[in-house]
């Protein structure tokens, strides 16, 4: 399986690539899972993500695209990947296409998963994930047990940074700007499966697996 998946922040990418990592044994290839750990032992890399991801704003092509390119070059990557966050500019797109034509691989699917930007705002603000062990909740549909504790290792529950009102919404425009265009490069590809992202984890999940059937993985 090399699969994608596309949306906005908070459609529910990181949920489903985790859940398609469990059922299909391929590697999750998060970005911005891999730019908040460099940021959080202040890596050369990680120096320079951080006040753009505080902001809202995108790490610059070049070094997104290497970084990927040696993440899909490791062995846990041999089986298939999900990439999850990337690419997020047409100029990803197409460092993302040289990287693959060079392993002689390709993508088999690309989801778009889409929710509209009211639910995606109640969705991102009430999220929280844990520290130690990255499990997420929801302070409403998916509460802790106890507040501000994890239920799975009893790590500290937090809120992203970038979980603020404020920056969820800079983090919405730059999708519309720089990220939705991908949707119709990889429609013209015919490599599209759009995915309606409003729903329960599980729903969302069956309408993936449906879609995945269509592609005969
Ligand atoms: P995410 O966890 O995918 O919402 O990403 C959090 C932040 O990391 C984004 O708002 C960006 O600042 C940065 N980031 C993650 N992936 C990329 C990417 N492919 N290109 C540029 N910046 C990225």
């Amino acid at each position: 399986m090399r699969v994608l998946l596309l949306g906005p922040p908070g459609a529910g990418k990181g949920t489903q690539a985790k859940l398609l990592k469990e059922q299909f044994g391929a590697c999750q290839v998060s970005t911005g899972d891999i730019l908040r750990r460099a940021a959080a032992e202040r890596s050369p890399l990680g120096e320079k993500a951080a006040a753009l991801m505080a902001k809202g704003e995108l790490v610059p092509d070049g070094l997104m695209i290497d970084l990927v390119a040696e993440r899909l070059r490791g062995d846990d990557c041999l089986a298939g990947f999900i990439l999850d966050g990337f690419p997020r500019t047409l100029d990803q797109a197409e460092g993302l296409e040289a990287i693959l034509e060079a392993m002689g691989s390709g993508l088999d699917c690309v989801f778009s998963i889409w929710v509209p930007h009211n639910v995606i705002i109640l969705r991102l603000e009430g999220r929280r994930s844990c520290k130690t062990c990255g499990a997420l909740y929801h302070l409403v549909s998916q509460p802790p047990r106890r507040i501000g504790v994890c239920d799975r290792c009893g790590g500290e529950l937090y809120q992203r940074e970038d979980d603020r009102v404020e920056t969820i919404r800079a983090r919405l425009r730059v999708y519309e700007a720089q990220t939705a265009p991908l949707v119709d490069y990889y429609r013209k590809k015919g490599l599209l499966k759009e995915i309606d992202g409003v729903g329960s984890v599980e729903e969302i999940r069956c309408r993936m697996l449906l879609a995945l059937g269509e592609v005969g993985t």
